[in-house]
């Protein structure tokens, strides 16, 4: 008997876990949005049931659509609409024939646990300290790291320099303003958009509890090595890393030299970086402004500082000098981040000369915001016009225009989202190096759309491409570090590689049609959707980056409950 009652236990569980053939957001539905699973199994399924699973009632049944095929994945999926069950409560779906899915939530606030980790992930990127994730995580921890800098040769000067603060990048320990202009702007505007329902959340860092938000605590973080990055004639470096990676050591164990690496001929800073350095302590400017005054302040005479460089100096382009093989953030062309910069010192000075170059300069960059592509690093042109509109800007004709790109490029990707298969923005070319932060940053540039016009169209597809990052994708796989059931487990992060778990929330790269490493190349060539691999090695499918978060958590706030 004994042996039976095994056996029947053993039966059960196995009858009893999730099937990747289900696809739900592993963290949850708002209440009052849409609700949908897809499916992708071997034999089509007629119908469903959603079930509490604290005691498996059957909270609403429903039946299927025909399935349709989604070239991107190669899936052939039913959806699953249960839209109707608006109950708070934990619950998963049961299909008969294909088996039962990952638990998620529906709440108002069902997204606030992964809010908190995503944005508590920047902590753990920090640099020049010691980081210590606590109790709730523990082990997750290093002793300060990369104390000692000094400028390259590419710099134009010589001796020791400062090495402080600063967030790691990516799964490397290099800090590149031109990234950190983006992540840091991102969660400038984060703050910004959504400040009520954020300054109240506490994210157990060691500036908890000092009056200022934890949000602006951890940007300050940023900011301040961004600081150490200005030349004294205005100028910014464009990164301080070693001359090449490290291994996967952990950060306090990598003792490469920081170097400030410039250009490696006069004037050795690049025209993108001051750019994007100005933009951002503009808006740090007005952000800081009611916490510490005197910070605004250095903040912005540093972004003035920059502005005047970048008006003598537009077209320093970046290219790797000689010996360095970090990352390069290469641009050739610094006028998105010119009108970027422009647009906040506009928008938090008023002055003038800011508006005049913003108004005969934006007509030439109106095609950045489309229905093709959102921002990335390399061209922040959408976030220079967007500012300019959400500050209202003094020019009411560029504002119309803008407004009306933004409406008319957010209609266009509602449009394209609700014929693909796992109703998100992407297009197949978008499954580039970091596909995630492409759906990420559609999914901005849809909350922004709303905010200069509001449309639940907008609001609700930029919640379908949130539950694709969170598993609502062909791998049923929540992309975001110990968030979710079944959550990617080996991201190319070096600090990952010596703990169990990886890092907490951390967003993975994506899928890259292109297979940019070997480890991706091991399978077969395939829809661009499934060219991904969770493993360490792949750094073209599986790193993490400062910049792909920023939009995760930009989206995150958005739809957290409003106060
Ligand atoms: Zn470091």
């Amino acid at each position: 008997m004994k042996r039976i009652a095994i056996f029947f236990i053993a039966l059960s569980a196995f009858a009893a876990a999730p099937t990747t053939d289900i696809k739900v957001d592993q963290v949850g539905y708002l209440p009052h949005a849409p609700k949908l699973a897809m499916v992708a199994a071997q034999t089509l399924a007629k119908e469903f049931s959603v079930r509490r699973a604290t005691n498996d009632a059957v909270a609403l049944k429903g039946k299927f659509a025909e399935p349709v095929k989604d070239p991107d994945s190669g899936d052939l999926i039913q959806v699953a609409d249960f839209t109707r069950l608006v109950k708070p409560g934990k619950y998963y779906l049961e299909i008969p024939g294909v088996g039962k899915s990952w638990t998620f939530s529906i709440a108002p606030d069902v997204y606030a646990r992964a809010f908190y980790l995503s944005m508590r992930s920047y902590y753990g990127q920090r640099c020049g300290t010691a980081v210590d994730m606590g109790p709730e995580f523990p082990g997750y921890k290093h002793a300060a790291c990369h104390l000692e800098g000094a400028y390259h040769e590419s710099s134009g000067k010589t001796g020791p320099h400062v090495s402080a603060k600063g967030w790691h990048d990516a799964g490397d320990y290099g800090r590149y303003i031109v990234n950190s202009g983006i992540s840091t702007g991102t969660l400038l505007w984060t703050w910004e958009m959504f400040g009520d329902r954020l300054k109240q959340v506490k994210l157990n860092i060691p500036e908890t509890g000092d009056g200022t938000p934890d949000i602006l605590n951890e940007i300050r973080w940023n900011l301040d090595w961004m600081l150490t990055m200005q030349d004294q004639d205005g100028g910014v470096w464009q990164k301080q890393t070693g001359e090449h990676f490290c291994g996967f050591i952990p950060p306090d164990k990598d003792t490469l030299v920081s170097f400030v690496i410039g250009t490696g001929k006069d004037p050795y800073k690049s025209s993108c970086a001051t750019g994007d350095f100005a933009a951002v302590m503009a808006m740090a400017a007005r952000s800081f402004r009611s916490f510490d005054a005197p910070y605004a302040d250095k903040c912005l005479r540093a972004a003035r500082l920059a502005w005047a460089w970048l008006e003598k100096n537009p077209n320093v382009v970046f290219r790797n000098p000689k010996g360095v093989s970090t990352g390069e953030y290469g641009d050739g062309n610094c006028a998105d981040e010119h009108l970027w910069a422009a647009a906040e010192l506009w928008r938090t000075t008023g002055d003038e000369a800011f508006n005049r170059y913003f108004v005969d300069h934006y007509g030439a960059l109106r095609k950045a915001i489309g229905p093709a592509g959102p921002p990335n690093w390399g061209d922040v042109g959408a976030l220079a016009l967007w500012s300019y509109a959400l500050g209202h800007g003094k020019d009411a004709q560029a504002v119309a225009a803008i407004t009306d790109d933004s409406i008319g490029a957010a209609r266009q990707i509602v449009d394209r989202s609700s014929h693909n298969g796992y109703r998100i923005s992407m297009r197949p070319a978008d499954y580039v190096w970091g596909s995630n932060g492409v759906v990420a940053n559609y999914g901005l540039q849809l909350m922004v759309a709303n905010a200069l016009h509001p449309d639940a169209q907008f609001v609700n597809t930029a919640l379908d491409n949130l539950h694709y990052l969170l598993g609502r994708n062909t791998f049923s796989l929540s992309w975001v570090t110990q968030l979710g059931e079944n959550p990617y487990r080996h991201p190319h992060h070096r600090p990952s590689a010596s703990t169990t778990e990886p890092w907490p929330g951390l967003l993975s790269g994506g899928p890259d049609k292109d297979r940019q490493d070997p480890a991706v190349q091991k399978i077969a060539n395939g829809p661009p959707a499934r060219m991904y691999v969770d493993e360490q090695a792949s750094y073209s499918t599986n790193e993490t980056c400062i910049n792909w978060n920023a939009p995760l958590v930009f989206m995150l706030a958005g739809v957290l409950p409003a106060k």
